[in-house]
């Protein structure tokens, strides 16, 4: 962010039963929120924290992404920006991969990044430091592939890669801890893993969120975000798959779907 912008305060509300909406504001009470699954929640926080709402942004359809739409809308005429995708009923303004959010109130613009994998239709908002990236990159996890290709994941992984190393990581979900123990049987021996999943424990012991985190650190920590380093190269060879790229992605996501840890 640069020093000419206004300062944006970030929170994570949780919601559901794991799910994380990101509430953006900024001094003067100009509120956006995104993928709102609840209404009842980000009612409660505009009201605690005296903000209005101005938009909505939504990363992909599902219902515990948008739930919340339809009643928050019913209270603030404010737009709906989200994905091409004739499931969201309740967009306003339908955005695509190359596509900017530019809002007045408060000040921020994003970037709309297409990441196809756990849906087809999935994005991205890039801006103001963050990385708002719904279902597809948690911390040391990714998203399910309920609709795309390994292929189109492991592409999708590797543009968000590409952000910058201090950009702020907020996934949908705090599923860091089940993660942890997950991406712990495919690189013991890596130290700033351990470190994070000391860090996390600790975070979770006080109910504190673990989200945002820097992409500089799941770089370090997330297998799903690391096939190219020697050691899961490694663990994955030893499960037999094939030494491509997308093949070893194919194979940590498969581990992952069964892992019961
Ligand atoms: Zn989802
Ligand atoms: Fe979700």
């Amino acid at each position: 962010m640069n020093a000419a912008e206004p300062v944006l305060h970030l929170i994570p509300l949780p919601a559901l039963t794991d799910n994380y909406i990101w509430l953006l504001h900024d001094d003067a009470g100009n509120a956006i929120v995104v993928d709102p699954g609840d209404a009842a929640v980000v009612a409660q926080a505009l009201t605690a924290r005296q903000l209005t709402l101005r938009a909505i942004l939504l990363t992909h359809h599902h219902p515990d992404h948008i739930g919340g739409v339809a009643a928050l809308r019913a209270e603030h005429a404010v737009p709906v920006y989200a994905p091409v995708d004739e499931r969201i009923v309740e967009a306003t303004e339908q955005v695509r991969d190359g596509d900017w959010v530019e809002l007045a109130l408060p000040r921020v613009r994003f970037e709309v990044l297409g990441i196809p994998g756990h849906t087809l239709s999935h994005v991205a908002y890039v801006g103001a430091g963050l990385l708002l990236c719904g279902d597809t990159l948690f911390s040391l996890g990714c998203g399910r592939l309920f609709e795309g290709t390994p292929a189109q994941m492991l592409a999708s992984l590797d543009r968000l890669s590409m952000l910058p190393g201090e950009t702020l990581v907020c996934g949908g979900h705090e599923y860091t801890e089940a993660n942890g123990r997950f991406a712990r049987t495919i690189e013991p021996a890596n130290a700033k893993l351990q470190q994070r999943l000391l860090e996390v424990a600790e975070l979770r012991a006080r109910l504190q969120p673990t989200l945002p985190v820097a992409l500089a650190s799941e770089l370090a920590t997330n297998p799903f975000l690391r096939v190219d380093a020697d050691a899961v190269a490694e663990w994955c060879r030893r499960q037999g798959s094939g030494n491509d790229r997308v093949a070893r992605f194919a194979v940590v996501r498969e581990a992952k779907d069964g892992f019961r840890g």
